[in-house]
């Protein structure tokens, strides 16, 4: 049997990612935690025993609790200096922790063991709407092609204010929500949504935040940046529809976000940048990022019926997101708001230019004029009962991958 350190680079978790969660233990103690390989190391007994002393003043404070929230907060050079010390850790030539049965015992779990939890309270959640085909296609629905794009879109990073507080991790059930529903002439109903829906989106947890009046600038937004995490971001379109006007989305959206519980660290990404679409025409100068600033990862959903496996229907890009991570931090604070360690910004829906990589059903199904294959000879235009929506993604291949693993979710009856 290989040493549980021992992971290959083809690994979703191998030593070029090494997320960031926090797990419930069969003992029922909470801690924070690196992934590598099918396990994970518990970062609050490794900092308890030392294991970082040197390498990163005061780790102790840092993983002592059960949130990652105060590793978020202490900044990249913290964040270095861990991700540099775990590598080490990891690694084949270093006795530290291969050398150390018992702290090995301690410290090391299977994740199949393991309960995986949100990775810190999240005190505020917004949501952009930064991709160019998710924002055309959903014009396209409601108003036609002449005006598919908002006169603002191509000028901002268009994002409202959402829940934090429905944001659940990976695996909890998503109940189908009630709500006003109206169509045509007739009154408004009460009533379970009928058209329930997914959103394929990447989101980020801030690190150090900005004090109240005082702007992140665009070249200096990656520096607040502590990961990335996979969201789906569920949506009741039969509510929205009724309920948007004119304050934008409430209830359609607020009952459930499910979020992936690895933390995938920017420095991860880094050996994935790419540039994204160009931007034409050209962002007014506070936007204006001189750098490429968005990934290449590659994103995935599937559809599982009930009682049937899995069907792939969306293949989709974080690359094509015409707004980048930097610049919706940068438009985010350039009125002064603050945002604090913990917060999570989400992409919006990352729709791309074919139609199987449009990231919902409400696209996929073009507004339910083409239902969509899920297995099984079972078709949706938008979720059933029973239905299990699962999303992934990775970074690379072969065999040097970074993975951001899965978040997957059942929907249950009204
Ligand atoms: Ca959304």
């Amino acid at each position: 049997m290989p040493h549980p350190l021992d992971v290959p680079p083809s690994h979703p978790f191998s030593p070029a990612n090494l997320p960031y969660g926090v797990f419930r233990g069969t003992d029922g103690r909470s801690a924070p935690a690196v992934a590598i390989g099918d396990g994970l190391l518990d970062l609050g007994v490794l900092a308890a025993r030392s294991a970082f002393d040197g390498a990163v003043p005061g780790a102790d404070a840092l993983f002592g609790g059960p949130t990652l929230r105060p590793f978020m907060a202490a900044g990249a050079p913290a964040w270095a200096g861990v991700r540099r010390r775990l590598a080490e850790l990891v690694s084949p030539a270093c006795p530290d922790l291969r050398g150390d049965p018992e702290l090995l015992a301690r410290a090391w779990r299977s994740r199949g063991e393991v309960t995986m939890l949100l990775p810190t309270e999240i005190g505020d959640y917004t949501d952009f709407y930064a991709s160019r085909q998710h924002a055309t296609n959903v014009g396209i629905m409601f108003r036609g092609p002449e005006n598919a794009l908002m006169p603002n879109w191509l000028h901002l990073p268009v994002g409202y204010h959402g829940r934090a507080s429905s944001i659940v991790v990976d695996g909890t059930p998503i109940r189908r929500p009630h709500g006003q529903l109206q169509t045509g002439d007739a009154p408004p109903t009460f009533g379970p949504s009928r058209q329930l829906d997914f959103e394929l989106e990447v989101g980020f947890f801030m690190g150090p935040g900005n004090a109240l009046g005082e702007p992140i600038p665009v070249e200096r937004a990656h520096e607040h940046i502590f990961g990335f995490v996979l969201v789906n971001d569920w949506s009741a379109r039969d509510i929205q529809r009724w309920e948007y006007v004119p304050l934008g989305p409430f209830l359609g959206k607020n009952f459930a976000t499910s979020i992936s519980p690895w933390v995938v660290p920017l420095e991860a990404l880094l050996p994935y940048r790419v540039a994204g679409p160009a931007q034409e025409p050209a962002p007014l100068p506070y936007l204006a990022d001189p750098e490429p600033w968005s990934f290449d990862v590659a994103l995935e959903v599937s559809v599982a019926p009930p009682g049937a496996g899995p069907k792939v229907v969306c293949r989709s890009n974080l690359r094509h997101l015409y707004w980048n991570v930097r610049q919706m931090v940068a438009h985010h604070t350039s009125g002064g708001c603050n945002l604090r360690p913990g917060d999570l910004l989400a992409s919006g829906t990352i729709s791309g230019p074919d139609p199987d990589s449009f990231g919902s059903l409400l696209e996929l199904a073009w507004r339910g004029t083409r239902p969509v294959d899920v297995g099984s000879g079972a078709e949706r235009t938008f979720l059933a009962d029973g239905d299990r929506v699962t999303m992934s993604g990775r970074a690379g291949s072969g065999d040097a991958v970074v993975g951001f693993g899965e978040v997957s979710g059942v929907i249950l009856p009204a």
